[in-house]
């Protein structure tokens, strides 16, 4: 190798062309799917080389710098504390990928032993030889030496975990696998590394357990609460699959793939609008929604422990003013912040309402309570006719939705089953504004969609039930 420098600065010059053309009117703009998808694949590669060849350089700066008492060494002539500062200049890296570059030539690079002067072999010999094949980045490398690190293991065990890894880095792996990117190798490797290091959980238990956490912020202007906190892997768990419980078996607007049920009426209208594009709501605001069903489903199970001598129960106060008006705004109990009266209405519509009327002075004048929940009969046969949420699209199975009163119940709406849909926690929240417009048609409801979603603004009979849809079935046979 002459001046590999000089051969890279060609190189950088031939790239800088291209990326010109990319970004040029004619450039990807114009390009077809697949050439799109082949730039970016072929920029994963060149990546990963640039990658490879940081991590190398990166190698002989720490070895070199090892060698040396410290005013001679390679990052102190050139005015810096440490490599990662040498790096963060020389290659304009953020300081965290900085570290990684660090944590990657320590992971594969062959250092010279001080003592002998003989070249050492490299902690991850497979890796190594996965990134100087263009295989792996130093995203990867990262990953398989992060799972690794204050584990007990022998070398011999180590190098087999390290060639199996570097088999799947490379997609020559015993289960044909394509090459793994690095989030995959990080969780191959945490298993290796779990299984090699018997007696490695227990302290990494006793940490986790230590710095678990789950906290909420003071409301930020824009009136959300922020929340942060670290979850133990059996909590995350727990939550996830309770996530995908309710959001199942949808997630991310992914249809649902193989065989399914139309309604009777969608089969004979072929402009029937696509359910898929009913919901557009981030994976992030999907799982907020999940919790929040969650959190209104365990304090109606009637097991969480009493508070103040009832059910943890959400207590919404608001003038009946502005519960009618829809003007102005509600308090809930425990918080702070104003809520909407979208949010009072939400409340209300499913929950026991208190009327409280005050005198001029606050006193107390007369205390009504209002009854207008749904008792479990009623629910269950709501559940049989409806089957979930009525909104197309939705799937949010009936066990996590609450009882719409699509005749309101302030203006003489019934709590009856002629009078209450299903809706999830969702399209209850956002009923005024979301668009959907919903009607009970001979005690059956139907559902109109936003005319974005549906131009022709018909009214829809709306069920997930499968008993209806089997009775749908045998009438048409
Ligand atoms: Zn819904």
């Amino acid at each position: 190798m002459s001046n590999p420098a000089d051969t890279l600065e060609r190189l950088g010059d031939a790239l800088v062309a291209l990326v010109q053309a990319a970004f040029d009117d004619a450039g990807l703009a114009r390009a077809s799917d697949d050439d799109v998808l082949a730039v970016l694949a072929a920029a994963g590669r060149i990546r990963r080389g640039a990658d490879a060849l940081m991590t190398e350089a990166v190698a002989q700066i720490v070895d070199r710098d090892q060698q040396q008492p410290y005013p001679d060494r390679l990052t102190a002539r050139h005015g810096c504390r440490n490599v990662g500062e040498l790096i963060q200049r020389a290659a304009r890296l953020a300081r965290k990928s900085a570290g990684d570059v660090v944590a990657a030539a320590e992971a594969v690079g062959r250092p010279v032993s001080l003592s002998t002067g003989e070249v050492l072999p490299a902690g991850f010999p497979g890796m190594r030889a996965a990134l100087r094949a263009g295989e792996v980045g130093v995203d990867g490398v990262v990953a398989v030496a992060g799972a690794f690190r204050g584990c007990a293991i022998g070398r011999a065990q180590m190098l087999a975990a390290d060639e199996e890894l570097a088999a799947a880095a490379t997609g020559e792996g015993a289960d044909a696998a394509p090459p793994a990117c690095a989030d995959e190798l990080r969780a191959l490797a945490t298993v290796w590394a779990t299984y090699l290091d018997q007696d490695g959980a227990e302290p990494r238990d006793a940490i986790a357990l230590r710095k678990r956490g789950f906290m909420m912020g003071r409301a930020r202007a824009d009136g959300l609460i922020p929340v942060r906190g670290d979850l133990l892997p059996e909590v995350a768990a727990q939550l996830q699959r309770e996530f995908d419980s309710v959001l199942s078996p949808r997630v991310d607007g992914v249809p649902v793939t193989g065989p399914r049920f139309i309604d009777q009426a969608d089969a004979s209208d072929s402009e029937a609008p696509d359910e898929a594009a009913a919901d557009d709501r981030t994976r992030a605001q999907k799982q907020h929604d999940a919790l929040a069903v969650l959190l209104t489903a365990a304090a109606a199970s009637g097991t969480l422990p009493a508070l103040g001598g009832a059910a943890p129960t959400l207590i919404v106060s608001v003038r009946e003013e502005d519960l009618a008006s829809r003007a102005g705004f509600a308090h809930v109990s425990g918080c702070h912040e104003p809520v909407s009266i979208a949010a009072a209405r939400h409340v209300a519509c499913a929950g026991a309402i208190q009327r409280v009327v005050l005198a001029d002075n606050g006193r107390i004048v007369s205390i009504s309570t209002l009854d207008r929940i749904f008792n479990h009969h009623q629910r269950k046969a709501i559940v049989l006719r409806d089957g979930g949420c009525v909104i197309p699209g939705c799937h949010v199975p009936a066990e996590w939705c609450e009882i719409h009163h699509v005749d309101e119940h302030a203006r003489g709406g019934p709590t009856h089953t002629d009078n209450g849909a299903l809706l999830c926690w969702f399209h209850h929240r956002t009923i005024d504004t979301g668009g959907w417009k919903i009607r009970m048609n001979q005690g059956v409801p139907e559902v109109r969609g936003p005319t974005w979603w549906d131009p022709s603004g018909r009214w829809r009979p709306s069920t997930t039930s499968p008993t209806r849809r089997h009775d749908d079935i045998a009438l048409r046979t």
